[in-house]
């Protein structure tokens, strides 16, 4: 079904507050939940309600906790998520680093033992609102590994996000690299089961190790498969160094495995945020990116129907499109999440009344 976007937010609100949440944080949770579906992220859209569901239930996700600071050193902030909703508590923390960059130019900031933080780039647009260039490494833990290291056989690693937000220029949209250290996500390996197809070459193997196109090694109880890194060896390079930076110097730890796996997604954050205004001038600054910008755009398409594109511009196209048409939500999925509303007390009747428009 198509929804539109104030219905998806009405209706993800109302199962977050029956599921214990203050009208807050359901608010700050729907909205990034249902501004990544809008920017084509429907892996870290509303289709999460449902785990979030469960892990609620089994306590491994906690509502009502905010960003708790741990360690304030200038430049250096520390928090600790105390497992309760990412989208929150990594909100909160960005807004303090944020402010703390106003005095001092750069923040180092970390957040360990965060529950799911869901959409990395929704951080990065915190920054650039403010002005600020940021750079984020992510790891997951609690979960089962999903992805192997180069020349491995099996999974060790999360999908380890890593993302870059820079403002645009004057006449230039924000450069925002927000990207999975796999070759592609779980949620997209999910599509592709979904639909019957296989997956492209160089992206999964089988639990031998051997390379496969077959989605389904990725949802076996046994005999499972792994995600390959993007980017052969330089991939993984990038994924080793979240679990060290994000998650090692955090304090929240890593994937390895005397660390305890209760089942759920923890994320710990390493952010630094500069202040571009304390190293060179902001308008020479606005003019040498949008130069670049429209340099590496400016190149002839190899293919004519798929013009050079710039990180951060695939989420625009899709939030302006989805804004008008609406959010395709697959009905599997649909069914998912009025199951979870279910099960926390709000009835389909009520569901179904909340996501029709009007
Ligand atoms: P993706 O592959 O769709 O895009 C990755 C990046 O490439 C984006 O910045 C995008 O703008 C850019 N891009 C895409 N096409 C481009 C083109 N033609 N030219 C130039 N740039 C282009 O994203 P992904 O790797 O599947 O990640 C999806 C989301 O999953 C991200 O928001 C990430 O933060 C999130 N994620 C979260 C976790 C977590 O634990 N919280 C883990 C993994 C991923």
């Amino acid at each position: 079904m198509v929804i539109q976007e104030a219905a998806l937010r009405q209706l993800s609100v109302a199962i977050l507050r029956h599921a214990g949440s203050s009208a807050d944080e359901a608010e700050v949770v729907a909205d990034h939940l249902v501004r990544s579906n809008l920017a084509g992220h429907d892996s870290h859209g509303v289709g999460m309600i449902p785990y979030y569901v469960r892990f609620l239930e089994q306590e491994l996700l906690w509502p009502n906790i905010p960003a708790h600071l741990v360690r304030d050193d200038g430049g250096i902030l520390m928090f600790d998520g105390g497992r309760g909703y990412g989208q929150r508590v990594a909100r909160e923390a960005m807004e303090a680093a944020i402010e703390r960059c106003r005095s001092t130019g750069v923040v180092l900031m970390t957040l360990r033992n965060s529950h799911h933080i869901g959409r990395v780039g929704t951080y990065g647009e915190q920054s650039i609102a403010a002005g600020f260039v940021s750079i984020h490494f992510v790891n997951v833990q609690d979960h089962p590994p999903l992805v192997a290291p180069f020349r491995g056989s099996d999974a060790r690693f999360g999908t380890n996000p890593v993302c870059i937000a820079v403002p645009g220029g004057p006449g230039t949209e924000p450069v925002l690299l927000d990207m999975a250290t796999s070759k592609i996500a779980l949620g997209k390996v999910r599509m592709h089961m979904n639909k019957g197809e296989t997956v492209s070459d160089g992206t999964l193997i089988d639990h031998r190790g051997q390379p496969t196109g077959d989605p389904n090694v990725m949802f076996r109880d046994t005999e499972r498969g792994a995600l390959l890194p993007t980017g052969d060896h330089k991939g993984y390079g990038l994924l080793l160094a979240c679990e060290l930076l994000a998650g090692a110097l955090s304090g929240g730890g890593t994937i390895q495995p005397e660390n305890p796996r209760l089942g759920a997604i923890v994320n710990n954050m390493l952010a630094i945020i500069i202040d571009p205004g304390r190293l060179v001038d902001l308008n020479w600054l606005g003019r040498e990116v949008d130069a670049m910008v429209g340099y590496a755009k400016g190149s002839l398409p190899a293919d004519p129907d798929a013009p050079v594109l710039v990180a951060g511009d695939p989420e625009r196209t899709a939030t302006r499109l989805r804004s008008v048409e609406g959010i395709m939500v697959d009905d599997t999925t649909w069914e998912e999440i009025l199951h979870a509303g279910e099960t926390v007390g709000l009835a389909r009747a009520e569901a179904a009344r909340l996501s029709t428009p009007g």
